[in-house]
């Protein structure tokens, strides 16, 4: 029930939010908040120790969250063409 956890997310769409807790088993993990161990590595994804999806509150390491960061973008530029 991590989902629950999206009080920080303020810009949470209320109707967004309750179909994405319906389909919660299926969350594409398309809204990866990067996590830096070193203060200098903020703002560089690529040097994310671990990602966190905002929408489902799972955690990934680095090399799945890059994954996932990367199928996203890959998705996003098929959508774009
Ligand atoms: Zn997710």
């Amino acid at each position: 029930m991590s989902w629950l956890k999206r009080g920080r997310d303020k810009q949470a769409d209320p109707k967004q939010a309750q179909s994405s807790a319906g389909a919660a088993t299926e969350c594409l993990h398309v809204a990866l908040d990067p996590h830096c161990d070193r203060l200098e590595d903020m703002g560089h994804e690529e040097r994310a120790a671990s990602f966190r999806c905002e929408a489902c509150g799972r955690e990934f390491d680095a090399a799945e969250g890059t994954a996932l960061c990367a199928a996203e973008a890959d998705r996003l530029r098929r959508l774009m063409e």
